[in-house]
């Protein structure tokens, strides 16, 4: 299968917040539409060699993704069109079945807990060690590099720079969800590709607007392009972006074969929500400072994370290594109680899971059975959206009262 052809015209020189508006249109000629239809065919006219047809079957790739996929490889610098899964877990199952049988996975132990349940089981079933690590801890996650590659020591690298490891993967997720911790991801990446690892980064709560880890060296990155890609909360959709043909053809393989793949009109409406990513974030993240700075000042409040305030833990990397500080914050009060009291007493933000939608959302995460235990139990994460400020301040100030 070839992969389909772009229908944009270069313009690696744009800047992220006009690409977002203007990639992923369909070829300027009179009459077209502005926008890409929502391609509904499962087949595709292939007389001969199927092999040679851009489109063949939709399981495999469809005109539908085509535009969208296009769009998040522009964004995040990847030489190769991204491929859009079913879910942000979808893409990140086909992402950790790239470690190799005998290998071993390194991941933050505060990544998010779809990603850490599914990689256990992936590991078990596939047979390779799951080492969970600090990730804010850069001398921590080299010792833990250190010791797998070690034990397995067998690293070879390919033609094109990309390593294809018998070691493993270092998967990093920067800020961490919901803890908020910031690895020094260009060390990380470095230090792993040096080892012969293989690195993963999931970059949903910084957007491609914020970090493009593939420039450091990364080889695969991951969204949940149901948060702030698509933004609106109406889609469950995942992508994984590489510029590595080997890996994408391996990625391919496994959406293709596990077959749960994304619906044309789901990524048609991430398409749609991604024209807004660079105004909707830039006012999602003006309000999560502000708000931020209210919090760590609040009586109520024992510990607020948000990588903007100064004397967040994570500051100093954030600033050197992303372009704005997102727009999760995660605060502490002092009991679970609390915690559901005030999640329960606003009005305006949502008390709901998920998060990167245009409406402000608010959760005690400790909720989740599955959360691990090193989150306190009266952690609660704010997705900040792009209301009006002071309604938000205000409803959120009376229900810390
Ligand atoms: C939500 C989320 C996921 C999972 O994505 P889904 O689209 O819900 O499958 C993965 N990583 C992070 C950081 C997330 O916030």
């Amino acid at each position: 299968m070839t992969t389909p052809e772009s229908t944009s015209t270069s313009r690696t020189e744009l800047a992220p917040d006009t690409i977002v508006v203007e990639t992923g249109r369909p070829v300027r000629v009179d009459g077209a539409s502005v926008n890409p239809p929502i391609d509904l065919s499962s087949t595709f006219i292939s007389a001969g060699d199927i092999e040679n047809s851009p489109y063949a079957y939709a399981r495999f790739d469809t005109p539908a993704w085509s535009p969208f996929e296009e769009a998040l490889a522009q964004l995040e610098h990847a030489s190769l069109p991204g491929l859009v899964f079913g879910s942000g877990l979808a893409a990140i199952s086909a992402a950790i079945s790239l470690v190799p049988a005998g290998g071993t996975l390194i991941i933050p132990k505060h990544s998010y807990q779809g990603a850490l349940a599914s990689a256990e089981q992936i590991a078990q079933r596939q047979g390779f060690d799951f080492v969970t690590v600090d990730i804010a801890d850069t001398e921590a996650v080299i010792a833990a590099l250190d010791s797998a590659g070690s034990a397995d020591g067998t690293t070879t690298s390919a033609g094109d720079g990309t390593s294809v490891s018998g070691t493993g993967m270092l998967w990093i997720e920067s800020p961490t969800n919901p803890m908020l911790e910031v690895a020094d991801v260009p060390a990380l990446i470095a230090a792993a590709k040096d080892r012969g690892f293989l690195v993963a980064v999931d970059n949903t709560f910084a957007t491609p607007l914020l970090q493009t880890p593939l420039d450091l060296g990364a080889d695969v990155v991951v969204h949940s392009v149901t948060k702030y890609l698509a933004g609106h909360s109406d889609v469950v959709l995942g992508a994984v972006l590489t510029s590595s043909p080997e890996l994408r053809e391996q990625l391919h393989t496994e959406r293709s074969m596990r077959g749960g793949i994304a619906g044309p009109f789901e990524v048609w409406l991430a398409l749609r929500g991604l024209r807004t990513l660079a105004v909707r974030l830039d006012r999602a993240q003006t309000n999560a400072q502000a708000i931020a700075e209210r919090l760590a000042a609040h009586p109520a409040v024992v510990e607020t994370r948000y990588p903007g305030l100064p004397n967040d833990p994570g500051h100093a990397r954030a600033s050197a290594q992303m372009n704005g500080f997102g727009a999760i914050i995660a605060f502490t009060v002092d009991t679970a109680e609390k915690a559901t009291a005030i999640a329960e007493a606003v009005r305006l933000w949502t008390p709901a899971t998920s998060l990167g939608g245009v409406e402000s959302l608010i959760e005690r995460r400790r909720r989740h059975a599955a959360e691990p235990e090193t989150v306190p139990e009266g952690l609660i994460r704010l997705s900040v959206g792009i209301e009006n400020l002071e309604d938000l301040w205000a409803d959120l100030e009376a229900a810390l009262g």
